[in-house]
């Protein structure tokens, strides 16, 4: 009996330092590698957030766009 209460005491303390290393809450905004994207024009790679989305595909830049789509 004596060393069931130790264990529960064991247990115990375990569960409680678990719960004192609570992983943090996860960034809000994860800033994982973005998506490139190729230019249709000259091949450059543009993370997918500064594309310019044209007719035929997606461009490094609006003149590139222009160019190629005329
Ligand atoms: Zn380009």
């Amino acid at each position: 009996m004596k060393y069931l209460i130790l264990l529960l005491i064991v247990v115990g303390a375990i569960w409680w330092l678990r719960l004192q290393r609570k992983p943090k809450a996860p960034p809000a905004k994860p800033t994982g590698p973005q998506e490139m994207v190729a230019c249709v024009h000259c091949g450059t790679h543009v993370p997918e957030s500064e594309i310019t989305q044209g007719a035929k595909g997606a461009y490094c830049s609006p003149a590139h766009r222009d160019s190629h789509e005329g």
